[in-house]
């Protein structure tokens, strides 16, 4: 139960259903997702937007150490991430850390 290939599947993510039809790496590489941080599918709690965030590992009180590979969306705690829809900061839950981008970041980066 803890393969991180099904964070990506989960079907916690009701009516998202256009999910698998999004373009995950245009949504990183867009400004609105931020500059630093491990990326993370989040919802914005105010207007329900899912969007790829960047958040780093202590605004989602985890530790500096923690593996971002190998983390669980569900141990994540809710960070404030600017919406532009919502005209400014909001809360956003995370509901999938999206490994495999950060994989293939990092083979790109180093
Ligand atoms: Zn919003």
């Amino acid at each position: 139960m803890s393969s991180r290939a099904s964070e990506l599947e989960s079907p916690k993510a009701s009516g998202d259903a256009d999910r698998d039809g999004r373009d995950l790496e245009a949504g990183l590489a867009s400004p609105v997702a931020g500059r630093f941080g491990i990326p993370v599918d989040a919802v914005c709690v105010r207007c329900g937007r899912t969007h790829v965030k960047r958040a780093s590992l202590e605004e989602m009180d985890q530790s500096p150490e923690a593996n971002s590979v190998t983390l669980e969306a569900t141990d994540c705690t809710s960070f404030k991430h600017v919406c532009y829809p919502c005209e400014g900061a909001t809360w956003w839950n995370p509901v999938a850390v999206l490994s495999g981008l950060l994989e293939s970041e990092r083979e790109r980066g180093e």
